[in-house]
């Protein structure tokens, strides 16, 4: 059987009523026979049975032997960085998701781990990076926003010769095109929010361990610490990843071909995206991804914070947002939204171009989201016509409402 229909029908039938869909187990507790004897759960922190199902299925989904269910994404990256000590060191791809950055530096730094940024789309950095503190290398591939490849297996091997942990932020490409545990990585972390939700309907994270220890020592960690998933948000995620193969496949084959429009428009600078050729790592994506994702990035060739709010606000099926991954197509400015937290030099030395635009293409037709990028495309590149133009004010707000990063 393909692993999409495997996945379909590990979803388990509810024993007890014949339910076809996982009932949603909204308890805090479980009745105990006698102290100590139950049914395999006893307080909801510690396990339910919603999101055991859950678990069970993102563990199959990355071919790991255990998965976490957490209350965000952040709430899993935090586990990982748990099993650390005080004068451990990480080493992380530079252009890191902004809210990892704050975590690691605002929140860790304190507690005496350091984390090293390099560009890991050439291994070799990571290689030098190693000290002999080093015992967490921490990718995304691709990254975000400006979707650098990293060759999974190659850092793998280098973490596997200095014994310490891989994990691959797995977010972008979600494992309907790319299995990280299978290239080398321990573990995996997502961002459920995204891709594997789906639908921009809930906030949920998970954490794929490949050895089952490893897995323990994550989930005692959960328990200790209480970050987990509740039974209703457990059920939407299985819900979304029921589909995930099919609509990462559509995501994919519409960003392809608005990738190729961009990289035709006079108006664009620079168009990142993993499929095109000219992408510098075209071949790494091609060899260790079964497609390329819906995500893509571009700058304008007029390279300014504000020719970008320009853009932003004036598209319209494309809504201007944070996050990704949903059905509904999304705009963001990184250097105003996501990475507002990341200093400017830094943002801009890990190419966040001011005038970057990240879009995540939902499953409209590509032929009308490329409409509406054209007459978006079209009023940013037109010259401004002063401080009568109606539109400044509401630029004005935006930019304004803009500056608080979540
Ligand atoms: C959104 C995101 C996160 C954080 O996930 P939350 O669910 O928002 O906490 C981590 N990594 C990547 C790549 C993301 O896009």
């Amino acid at each position: 059987m393909q692993a999409t229909t495997q996945l379909i029908h590990s979803i388990p039938v509810d024993p007890l009523t014949g339910a076809i869909s996982v009932p949603i187990y909204q308890t805090s507790t479980f009745v105990q026979e006698a102290p100590g004897v139950n049914k395999g759960y006893d307080y909801a922190r510690t396990g339910n049975p919603t999101r055991s199902v859950l678990e069970d299925l993102a563990a199959q989904l990355e071919g790991g032997s255990t998965g976490i269910a957490f209350s965000s994404g952040l709430a899993a990256i935090d586990a990982v960085v748990k099993l650390l000590e005080s004068g451990d060191e990480i080493i992380a791809v530079d252009d890191i998701y902004g809210g990892a950055f704050r975590l690691f530096e605002q929140v860790y730094r304190k507690f005496g781990i350091t984390v090293h940024y390099v560009d890991a789309s050439n291994a070799e950095n990571v290689f030098h990076a190693i000290t002999p503190k080093t015992k967490l290398i921490w990718i995304e591939t691709p990254t975000n926003p400006t979707l650098k490849i990293t060759d999974i297996e190659a850092v793998a091997s280098i973490a596997k010769a200095h014994r310490c942990l891989l994990c691959v932020d797995n977010t972008f490409a979600s494992p309907a095109l790319q299995k990280p545990l299978s290239l080398g990585a321990d573990l995996v972390i997502h961002s459920g929010t995204k891709y594997l939700g789906g639908h921009s309907d809930l906030v949920a994270g998970l954490v794929i361990a490949k050895d089952p220890q490893l897995g323990q020592r994550i989930k005692f960690l959960q328990n200790a610490c209480g970050a987990i998933l509740g039974p209703f948000d457990s059920w939407l995620l299985i819900r979304g990843i029921e589909t995930l193969h099919l609509r990462v496949r559509q995501h994919s084959a519409s960003a392809q071909t608005i990738a190729e429009f961009l990289d035709r428009h006079p108006a664009v600078d620079r168009v990142y995206y993993p499929g095109l050729p000219h992408h510098p790592n075209h071949a790494i994506a091609k060899k260790q991804a079964r497609g390329f994702g819906g995500i893509i990035s571009f700058t304008l060739k007029e390279n300014t914070e504000d020719a970008a709010t320009a853009f932003v606000v004036s598209t319209g099926l494309f809504k201007l947002a944070e996050s990704l991954g949903g059905i509904k197509s999304l705009v963001s400015h990184p250097a105003a939204m996501t990475h507002k937290s990341i200093p400017a030099e830094r943002r801009r030395a890990a190419g966040v171009a001011d005038s970057l635009v990240r879009l995540s293409v939902g499953l409209e037709e590509a032929e009308d989201l490329i409409a509406d990028l054209e007459q978006a495309l079209d009023k940013t590149s037109r010259p401004h016509t002063g401080s009568d133009n109606p539109g400044e004010s509401i630029l004005t707000n935006t930019a304004q409402s803009l500056s608080v990063a979540n």
